[in-house]
């Protein structure tokens, strides 16, 4: 009986998918302007202004730089790289360079891949393949995306130990749904209700929705139970079935510093791009015209164009104190009056351990833990990083990074975060504790720039060029808080609006957009 359900359920998934098999190919959004020129004409000269070095900021600072623009990017820190920059950390009387945090870069990041190529720096990356999940309630799961259409989900789904015949008609019920996922309509349909209610609603197994949907919850440094649907139904499309190969990731071989930021701020030097870090911009300056002119501190500069491309606190911070010098300004009011709508996530930690000891070899080198609050993710830094590999052969030790994402403790010093989360490493590696494992080394990262993305808000959520809805034209956003007409989150999302906004810039100049390349709206069940 068990055997002629599943057979049941394989032919159903195989017709709602293979209907329209390789349906949402990636797709271009349309450059407005193809007629006119790839570069500014020889005698004219642009500026703009880059406030913010991160993903977001670098992208549009390398597609404006290459087309004739004087580029100026202001980081506030004192190296590029933003939630992805790297800072070292003296260990045991070596210097290592700490990630901010592990990153994994998706087959669907399409403007992040074109990034790397024309930086000529995909040789630093590498495949990282299955996806490993532990859970407390569930047996563990891995999940790798093999073949075409359907058959990849098919597979997926029947591997799944925690698989359930009696749930067969549940999971066509969400398959169906994903087989039509439509990203023009998702965020009016499920951005107003969280996506428990959603899962409720669309009666999604619990174990489904537990293990395959839930898990990205918690990447977004979310609470779970405020998200909104759309948000994680796009990310289940974005990283699962926008495309058969959506789930393949790339890990960077060394510290991403070395990676891209190095390399990439050598190309923008290149270019003639001027790069003022430890330059803290805190208000910006409008003409007569409600053009923005220039920034503090820097108010001799003048700028044709500016891009904004700081994370969401930051921007709310420069728009508070930008008001206050123009109180009765109805453009910057219009600006700020959004933002301050828009909540921040709760704050997160990442805890770097160099141990005495390794683990045995039946751990995977990256493990995500959904039910592990407030560890989500833990990566075995010296089986995937070239020089923490290099650490762990000769000392015996290893690497390991924990991800404390929605930390609830409050303010707990460095020094007592392991403390607070031993006894839940514990339930994940007993090893650690039987083996009396010792901690030699110890960097923690703390941060609170993430956007939340409550249900009821995405109707209000920015768009790069939403300054010009209040009567700003010169200025742009850029960054992973934006909504965008495109499905994209995280780095993808930074990297595009970038590319977005310096396309907003060279639209208006009659320079010719460039090309971006995205994940398909559309399900692989459309036409
Ligand atoms: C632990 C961790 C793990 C992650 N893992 C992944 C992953 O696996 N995959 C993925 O896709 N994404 C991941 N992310 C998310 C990813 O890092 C971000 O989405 C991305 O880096 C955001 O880039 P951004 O340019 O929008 O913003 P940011 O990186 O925040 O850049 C903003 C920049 O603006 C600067 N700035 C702020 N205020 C000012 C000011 N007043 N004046 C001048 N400069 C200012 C900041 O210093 C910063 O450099 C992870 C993030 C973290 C923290």
């Amino acid at each position: 009986m068990e055997a002629l359900l599943k057979s049941i359920f394989v032919l159903t998934v195989a017709i709602i998918f293979l209907r329209y098999l390789g349906c949402n190919d990636p797709v271009y959004i349309e450059t407005v302007n193809p007629t006119d020129p790839i570069s500014l004409p020889s005698g004219i000269h642009r500026s703009v202004l880059i406030v913010g070095g991160g993903l977001a900021g670098l992208s549009a600072a390398l597609e404006l730089a290459e087309r004739g623009y004087n580029v100026t990017v202001k980081e506030a820190s004192p190296m590029l790289g933003g939630r992805l920059k790297s800072t070292e950390a003296e260990i045991l009387g070596e210097t290592f360079r700490v990630d901010h945090g592990f990153h994994a870069l998706f087959y669907n990041y399409y403007t992040f891949k074109d990034v790397l190529h024309r930086l000529g720096i995909n040789d630093n990356f590498q495949r990282w393949g299955a996806n490993h999940f532990r859970f407390r309630t569930y047996k563990d799961e891995v999940v790798e995306s093999k073949g075409p259409y359907p058959f990849n989900v098919i597979a997926t789904l029947l591997k799944s130990p925690n698989f359930k015949v009696s749930d067969i008609f549940g999971i066509l019920r969400i398959s169906l749904f994903f087989a039509y996922y439509n990203h023009d309509t998702v965020y009016q349909r499920y951005g107003n209700i969280t996506f428990d209610e959603w899962a409720e609603a669309e009666r999604a197994p619990v174990w489904f929705a537990d293990t395959v949907l839930r898990p990205a919850l918690s990447v977004t440094f979310n609470e779970r139970t405020v998200l909104n649907a759309a948000e994680i139904l796009m990310y289940s499309h974005f990283y699962f079935t926008g495309d058969e190969k959506a789930d393949q990731r790339l890990i960077a071989k060394v510290d991403h510093r070395t990676a891209v930021f190095d390399p990439w701020e050598q190309r923008l030097k290149s270019l003639g791009v001027k790069i003022d870090k430890n330059t803290f911009v805190t208000d910006l300056r409008f003409d007569k015209d409600w053009h923005v002119s220039g920034i503090s501190p820097c108010s001799q500069e003048s700028y044709d164009h500016v891009i904004l491309a700081t994370d969401l606190s930051a921007v709310k911070a420069i728009f508070t104190k930008t008001n206050q010098h123009f109180p009765r300004s109805k453009q910057v009011n219009c600006i700020l009056k959004r933002l301050q709508q828009l909540p921040l996530a709760p704050p997160y930690k990442v805890l770097r351990v160099w141990f005495d000891k390794q683990l045995s070899s039946t751990h995977p080198p990256i493990l995500q833990t959904p039910e592990f609050h407030p560890i989500n993710l833990v990566v075995q830094y010296h089986l995937i990083e070239e020089k923490s590999h290099e650490w762990s052969q000769r000392t015996g030790g290893s690497i390991i990074e924990f991800h404390l994402y929605a930390w609830s403790f409050g303010d707990v010093e460095d020094r007592n975060v392991w403390t607070k989360i031993a006894p839940t490493v514990k339930d994940i590696y007993p090893e650690i504790f039987v083996k009396n494992f010792k901690i030699l080394g110890y960097f923690v990262h703390s941060g609170k720039e993430f956007a939340s993305f409550p249900a009821s808000l995405e109707h209000i959520r920015p768009t790069v060029n939403f300054p010009s809805e209040c009567g700003v034209t010169n200025l742009n956003l850029a960054g992973d808080w934006l909504h965008t007409d495109y499905p994209s989150a995280l780095m993808e999302r930074a990297v595009s609006t970038g590319r977005i906004a310096a396309n907003q810039v060279l639209l208006s100049d009659h320079v010719r957009q460039a090309p971006t390349l995205v994940t398909s709206n559309f399900g692989p069940g459309y036409i």
